[in-house]
């Protein structure tokens, strides 16, 4: 089976891992620090507050902007159920905002439109969490403009995005958001096992964060209640949560950083081939915007389904047969059962709905050949019959 997506661990990641493992440091050592490092400088941030995985990351983001029980969170329904957890961990209620078909993140005029009714019923959003699907960036610069009107922080989910770029600035360097989030998940552009990143520029945003990785306790003393009792002393100044990454995980991350630019590049020829190789084939192939550069965590086709006679799940099963290991990204979170306990209901929103009965990800990673990717696309042509 060809895998939609693949982790790519050389010798140079398993000897930075072999270090830390003979080192005094395997947790909150100095690899978090290198690897913190490292993000700041590729995306050209002040703060990079590592944690153990995206989600803890997207909880963290939200706490430290407040978030809570009398406020509104709202994604894109076309994410993983992280995007919008994150609110309802705070006890925040959450909505969603239909997704621009071409691009498949937040469409910004119907947000607009949401946003003008959601004033005039008093409900405006705390936070907005835009998602940047399958690593091209949303329009932030349209948010950007909603978010100083209407007075809601905005969190990137960028879970898909690490090496991506928008009007010329790396992603993550939260020119137009409060705070960014990576993932490490292996699936994911680079990899630490499980791990997670949160971006900002906001020296109290970032402090707060590190606060909450680590239980909100402190060791500082300029943060403390109370006077130091002697050098053991700390205090917990706030409620936080073990968010922490290990050091073995931050130096498998720090390594891997390496060869982001590599992964990337030959993530693009992947999909320019794809690009070129599919075009007469009835479906439509991913649209890349003139004002961002997509990291392509995901190559999404859309089958036309009104030329070919098989179903998307036909498809996806002729190609599971054909041993393609093709995915769909993602159910819409509206959805689910949990969500639909909440109150949401089919029907919602369309555009996402359309969309997921047409998505298929077809395989896509950097240590893919050629002849894999060949593969793909003549086991695409015999499903589509
Ligand atoms: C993977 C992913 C997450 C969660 O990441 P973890 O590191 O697994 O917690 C959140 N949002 C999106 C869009 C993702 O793809």
């Amino acid at each position: 089976m060809i895998p939609y997506g693949r982790q790519d661990i050389t010798a140079e990641d398993i000897n930075a891992v072999i270090e830390v493992l003979q080192s005094d440091w395997i947790t909150q050592g100095p690899a978090i620090g290198r690897f913190e490092e490292s993000i700041s400088k590729l995306c050209l941030v002040e703060h990079s507050v590592a944690v153990n995985n995206a989600t803890s990351a997207l909880h963290m983001a939200c706490l430290a902007l407040g978030l809570g029980r009398d406020d509104y969170l709202w994604t894109s329904p076309i994410t993983f159920v992280a995007s919008s957890n994150c609110g309802l961990y705070c006890g925040a209620t959450i909505d969603f905002v239909d997704i621009d078909p071409r691009t498949s993140n937040m469409d910004m005029n119907a947000l607009e439109s949401k946003l003008i009714k959601a004033e005039y019923e008093s409900k405006l959003p705390k936070i907005v969490v835009p998602v940047h699907f399958s690593g091209q960036s949303c329009d932030m610069h349209a948010l950007h403009v909603l978010a100083k009107r209407f007075g809601f922080n905005v969190i990137e989910d960028a879970s898909h995005a690490i090496g991506g770029q928008y009007r010329n600035k790396p992603i993550g360097s939260c020119h137009y958001s409060d705070i960014t989030v990576f993932s490490f998940h292996p699936v994911k552009i680079i990899t630490t096992g499980e791990g997670g990143m949160a971006t900002t520029n906001n020296s109290e945003i970032a402090e707060k964060m590190r606060l909450l990785r680590s239980h909100g306790i402190t060791r500082e003393a300029e943060l403390m209640i109370n006077d130091t009792q002697g050098p053991w002393y700390y205090e917990q100044i706030d409620l936080g949560y073990n968010f922490r990454m290990t050091d073995i995980q931050a130096a498998l991350g720090a390594s891997q950083m390496n060869r982001l630019g590599a992964y990337i590049n030959r993530r693009r020829e992947l999909v320019a081939r794809y690009d070129t190789l599919l075009a007469n084939l009835p479906i439509i192939t991913p649209h890349e915007n003139p004002d961002a550069s997509s990291a392509w965590h995901l190559y999404v086709i859309r089958l036309k389904l009104r030329e070919i006679r098989p179903d998307r799940r036909q498809v996806f099963e002729s190609m599971r047969r054909l041993g393609i290991g093709v995915n769909v990204h993602y159910i819409p979170v509206h959805t689910q059962p949990y969500y639909y306990s909440l109150g949401f209901r089919p029907g919602m929103f369309p555009e996402a709905e359309q969309y997921y009965s047409e998505a298929i990800s077809l395989p896509l990673f950097p240590t893919m050949t050629d002849q894999q990717q060949d593969k793909v696309i003549s086991a695409l042509k015999d499903s589509l019959v």
